[in-house]
Order: C-alpha cells, then structure tokens, then sequence
C-alpha cells in the first residue's frame, strides 16, 4: 500500500457563495458547499490529497469514464445538534463499502484514513453550510472516476476521488406507490449490483420512467432469474411488515448492503419488533395481502431514512396496503433521527463527532 502520510493541502474560496442560498428552498442535490475534497491517481498511486473551491472540472472527451464507465460513489450525511456540534453517522461503513465497491469495478481502494480525514476537514470548513433541526443536513457525495485518456476497453490507470456536498432538508417524498418488476431487472447473480456503481442507476431510468407512465413512483426490483422474489427499490432496501415481524431479504451480489438497512434491523431488535432476514417471494406479499395480514411495507436510505410505501403494483393490478396506527416505520425513523441529531443516547455508538 502506498505511504500514508497525510498531506492536505488547503486553497479557500476568496468569498463564500453562503448568502445566495435560501436555506428553507433547497431542492435535493441542487446546491453544492463551499469546497470539494480532490484526491489524484497516477503512476500506480494516490497522490497527495486537496481541499480547494467547489468548481467545474476539465477532463479530455476520451477520458474513460465517459465511455466505459468506471464510476462508483457513496452517500451520507453530516447532521447538526442545538449546541452546534456535528455528526456523521456510521461513516466507516461507507468509508469500507467505498472500497468494496472499487474492488468490483477495477478502481484501486482509497485509503480509508484519507477518506475520514479529509472528509472531516471538509465539513469543518463548511460547517456553516450545515443548518441545525431535524431534518435539515449535508448530504455528501463521495466518488471516482476513471480519468485515463484513450478509448481502448481497459481499466483506466488514473483516477479522481472527489468528496462533494450538498445542504439538504427533510425529504419527503410523499406516499410512495411502486410497481414490481416482472420483466425488467435491476442486477444480475455474479454482476455488480453490490457495488455503489454509476452504471447501475444508469439502467434503472428507462424502467423506472415507464413505471411512472404507469402512476407508480418507484420499481421494486425482483430476482433476475425467476422475477418471483422481492429485492430492493431505486435507492432503498426494503422491509415487509407481515404478522408483526419485519422482514427484509438477505444482501447478495445483486443487492446493496445499506447502512439504514442495517440500522434499521438493530433498532427493530432493540424495540422488540421481530425481524427476519430471509428471501421473500412475490407470492408471500399477494397472499399476506389478500389475508389481511400484510401491515407495512417501507424502504430505508439515507436521503429519507425511511420511506412508507402506501401500495403495490404487479402484472397490471393495485393493491393498497392496510395499515396499523402505530407504524413500525415511524418509531423506527424516530429512533434513528435522536441518535443522528444527538437526542438521545447512542447505544450503539454509531455517532462520530466531527466537531
Ligand atoms: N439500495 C440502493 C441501490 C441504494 O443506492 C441505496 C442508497 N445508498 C440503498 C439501497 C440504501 O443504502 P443506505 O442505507 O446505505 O443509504
């Protein structure tokens, strides 16, 4: 591994763009902070890492991420309490499943001290952009790409790790109507569904716009091979609420291995809901649904925490879900929210102060 002596070089904007932002309008992902986090690779190794303002980039059209695609990236968010302290949430376990990510798409793994340092000074530096109350945050973007010149169909010898960020508030959705695949898939067995990678959401818009042709908002993604079992949506994992336990599918090749997901699982424990990790079949759902005893279905991300699902589509036909008062998804948000924005204890210890 290359040395990992940490030289961070600083260059600050000459005027903050803060006072053009109207903090209470932000649409997601529009507005970017101050600065980016920009860290070069050549000659076999990453190179000393930068925080400079957040500006566009120059690349040549031959580079090889416009035509092969080595792209991979990360999601997360830095929160702020009443006192003006800032968090992260479980930000080792993006920082890993970065990695993992690269090590599928053939882009050499970022060291994972770097990607916490730098990140850190970042938001440091920013922090103003990062607005206290629930629901307010910085969602921060990390990625590479593949920068090499020349169109031959090999990995790329030259990479930039960039670590953007965005003020963002509560998401909210609305109700979310989706519709099963039974045609389309999202991920193959052996392909790179795992992987945070740019070519997976890529594939997913054509499907997805016709699914909203159709009045749904979202795909839940089904098994390729037999499209019999239910796996994840757009950029959620899912859970079934079936007799009172909550169900999720086990992560494979083909699905993303969610930091909510797994938060989710943990907090369902703790509260005493009991939960399953197995597959769950299409079938199961139409047949707890005609029952009565389908309660919930809801999907868990970072942008939404969670997000309730209010009914399901499949081969043509509606199906609205009947739901209890007290929602396992409400006090399963709640209990994530007081840990991310330091309301309550944090038993397990997933809170990382920044400052
Ligand atoms: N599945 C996919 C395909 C996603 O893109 C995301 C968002 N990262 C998730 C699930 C949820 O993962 P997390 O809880 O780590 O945000």
């Amino acid at each position: 591994m290359e040395n990992l002596d940490f030289n961070l070089t600083i260059e600050k904007i000459k005027e903050s763009r803060i006072n053009q932002v109207d903090f209470s309008k932000l649409a997601f992902g529009q507005t970017f902070s101050d600065h980016m986090f920009v860290c070069h690779y050549k000659n076999g190794q990453w190179q000393q890492p930068q925080i400079k303002p957040y500006a566009p980039i120059s690349l040549e059209p031959s580079a090889s991420v416009f035509h092969y695609g080595q792209a991979i990236f990360e999601g997360m968010k830095a929160y702020k309490d009443d006192n003006d302290d800032i968090f992260l949430f479980r930000p080792e376990e993006n920082y890993k499943r970065m990695n993992k990510s690269a090590v599928r798409l053939a882009i050499p793994e970022f060291p994972e001290k770097w990607f916490d340092e730098g990140l850190k000074t970042l938001l440091k530096i920013d922090k103003d952009w990062i607005k206290k109350g629930v629901g307010n945050s910085l969602y921060i973007r990390p990625f590479i790409i593949g920068t090499s010149t020349g169109i031959m169909a090999s990995p790329s010898k030259e990479y930039i790790f960039f670590i953007i960020t965005s003020p963002v508030q509560a998401y909210y959705g609305g109700e979310v109507k989706v519709k099963i695949a039974d045609y389309y898939s999202r991920a193959a067995n052996g392909g790179f569904g795992a992987a945070k990678a740019a070519g997976n959401y890529a594939g997913q818009f054509y499907p997805t716009q016709l699914a909203i042709q159709e009045g749904y908002q979202q795909i839940i993604w089904t098994d390729d091979t037999t499209h019999e079992f239910l796996e994840e949506a757009g950029m959620m994992n899912l859970f079934f609420r079936i007799n009172n336990k909550l169900i999720t599918c086990p992560t494979s090749d083909r699905i993303l291995d969610g930091v909510t997901r797994k938060s989710v699982l943990a907090i369902a424990e703790k509260l005493g809901i009991k939960t399953e990790v197995r597959p769950i079949k299409v079938q199961e759902l139409l047949s707890a649904t005609e029952k009565g005893t389908l309660q919930e279905i809801f999907g868990s991300g970072t942008a939404a925490v969670i997000s309730p699902i209010s009914g399901f589509g499949y081969k043509g036909k509606d199906y609205t879900i009947n739901r209890p008062a007290d929602l396992y998804a409400t006090k399963i948000k709640e209990t994530i929210l007081n840990i991310q924005y330091n309301k309550s204890e944090d038993s397990f210890g997933w809170r990382v102060k920044v400052i």
